[in-house]
C-alpha cells in the first residue's frame, strides 16, 4: 500500500463554480482518487477556499461589503456546489482559518529566519487620501496603447496589453480619485533565479521528464528565460500579516499563503499526523491544478518546500487545458459561464449526467469544448 495526499486547486471565493472549474481539476482528480481508494491505498484528498488577495477587496468595496462577507457567502456555495456534485475530498477548508493564518505564518518565519528572503525597497504608487499603497488593480488611468480611460494598473482590458502601473496616462486611486504619488515600500522577495541554479532545485526539475508535455513544455521556457525575484509581501490590509517586526500593515503575498493552505487543511484533517503525508519520504504528493496555475505549483511552491526544509516536493503536477463553452472563452467578467447552481435549478438531480458529459470531454492534453448540443446528443438514449 502507498500513501498518497492529493489536492485540487484551491478555487478563488469571489465567484461561485462553473463546469470549466469541474473538467478541468475537480472531476479528473475526484476519478483519480476514486480509484487509488478502490485499489486500496492510502490516500487523503484535500482542497478549500482560497480567501486572500486583491480581487476579493474589490469585490467588498463594490458590494458595500467586507471582505469576510465575500469569501463567507463563496466559501459556502463553492463547498455545497463540490458537494451537490460528488466531488470527495476529504477536507474542503478555507484560508481565513486561523489554523491556517498561524501555518503560513510559521511557514513565512521560518524562511525568514534562514535568510531565504531578500529584502527590496521599490517605489509604488500610494494613495494620500485613502493613506494606503495600491496594489495594481487599484489604479486606473488611459491606456497608453488604445486610449481606453479606465485601463488598470496591470493591464487594458480593451486592446488587451498588459501595463505596469506606471505606463498608465494620468493615474487615478480606485480608492478615493485622488492622483497617486509615489512612495517607498520594503518587501521580502523569493530570489528565484538563485534558487534556480541550486543543486538541489536541479535535481528536482528531474522530475519535469516524466510529467504531461503541456507542463513540462511551460516550465521548461521559464527556466530558460531565467526565473526574477518575486516578492513575497504585499502592502494591503487583507490577509495573512506578515509576521516580524517592521512589516507592519503588509500581509503574504496570495500565491505564497494559499498553496500553504494545503498544508493547513491536511493539519486540521488529521490533527498531529499530518506529517505522515507531508513529511515522509514515502508519500506521493500529487497536485491537480488548471493550466494557469502551473508556475505556482510546479516551481515557486516546490521552491518554498524545499527551502523551508521538511517536506516532500510533488511527485506529479497533473495541469489540464481549458474547457470553453460555445467555442468561446468561459469568463466570469462577461458573465458566459454555466454555473453549477444554476445547471441544478435546470436539471435537478442531474449532476451524474454533467459529470460524465464533462469526463467525455475533459481538457487533458488541449483545450476542449462543451456545447449544449453535443450535451443533448450524448445524454439521450435513442
Ligand atoms: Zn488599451
Amino acid at each position: 500500500m502507498s500513501r498518497y495526499l492529493v489536492t485540487a486547486a484551491l478555487p478563488y471565493a469571489n465567484g461561485p463554480v462553473h463546469i470549466g472549474h469541474l473538467a478541468g481539476c475537480y472531476i479528473p482528480a475526484d476519478i483519480y482518487v476514486r480509484y487509488l481508494r478502490l485499489k486500496g491505498e492510502d490516500v487523503k484528498f484535500i482542497c478549500g477556499s482560497d480567501e486572500h488577495g486583491v480581487p476579493i477587496t474589490i469585490k467588498a468595496k463594490n458590494e458595500g461589503i467586507t471582505p469576510q462577507q465575500v469569501v463567507d457567502k463563496y466559501h459556502k456555495m463553492m463547498g455545497d456546489a463540490f458537494k451537490e456534485f460528488g466531488i470527495s475530498f476529504d477536507i474542503y477548508s478555507r484560508t481565513s482559518n486561523k489554523i491556517h493564518h498561524q501555518t503560513a505564518q510559521d511557514f513565512f518565519k521560518t524562511l525568514y529566519d534562514k535568510g531565504v528572503f531578500e529584502e527590496i525597497v521599490s517605489e509604488q504608487f500610494y494613495d494620500e487620501e485613502a493613506k494606503q499603497f495600491l496594489a495594481d488593480r487599484y489604479i486606473v488611468g488611459t491606456c497608453p496603447k488604445c486610449g481606453n480611460e479606465n485601463a488598470y494598473g496591470d493591464q487594458c482590458e480593451n486592446c488587451g496589453s498588459s501595463l505596469q502601473p506606471t505606463d498608465l496616462i494620468n493615474p487615478k486611486s480606485k480608492l478615493s480619485g485622488a492622483k497617486p504619488v509615489m512612495r517607498k515600500t520594503k518587501n521580502w522577495y523569493l530570489p528565484m533565479g538563485k534558487i534556480q541554479q541550486s543543486e538541489e532545485f536541479q535535481e528536482y526539475i528531474k522530475r519535469f521528464e516524466n510529467w504531461k508535455s503541456n507542463i513540462k513544455g511551460q516550465c521548461d521556457s521559464w527556466l530558460k528565460e531565467g526565473l526574477q525575484p518575486r516578492a513575497m509581501t504585499r502592502d494591503l490590509d487583507w490577509g495573512v500579516p506578515v509576521p516580524i517586526k517592521g512589516a507592519e500593515g503588509k500581509v503574504l503575498y496570495v500565491w505564497f499563503d494559499a498553496p500553504i493552505g494545503y498544508i493547513s487543511a491536511t493539519k486540521e484533517l488529521l490533527n498531529e499526523s499530518w506529517k505522515n503525508y507531508w513529511c515522509n519520504k514515502d508519500s506521493k504528493l500529487i497536485h491537480f491544478i488548471g493550466k494557469d496555475n502551473i508556475v505556482f505549483h510546479a516551481i515557486i511552491f516546490p521552491m518554498m518546500l524545499q527551502q523551508h526544509g521538511e517536506f516532500i516536493l510533488p511527485t506529479n503536477v497533473p495541469a489540464n487545458e481549458f474547457l470553453n463553452l460555445e467555442g468561446d472563452k468561459i469568463s466570469t467578467s462577461r458573465n458566459w459561464a454555466v454555473w453549477l447552481h444554476e445547471y441544478l435549478e435546470e436539471f435537478k438531480n442531474k449532476q451524474d449526467v454533467l459529470r460524465y458529459t464533462l469526463t467525455s470531454i475533459a481538457p487533458e492534453t488541449k483545450d476542449s469544448d462543451f456545447s449544449w448540443k453535443d450535451f443533448r446528443g450524448k445524454i439521450t438514449v435513442s
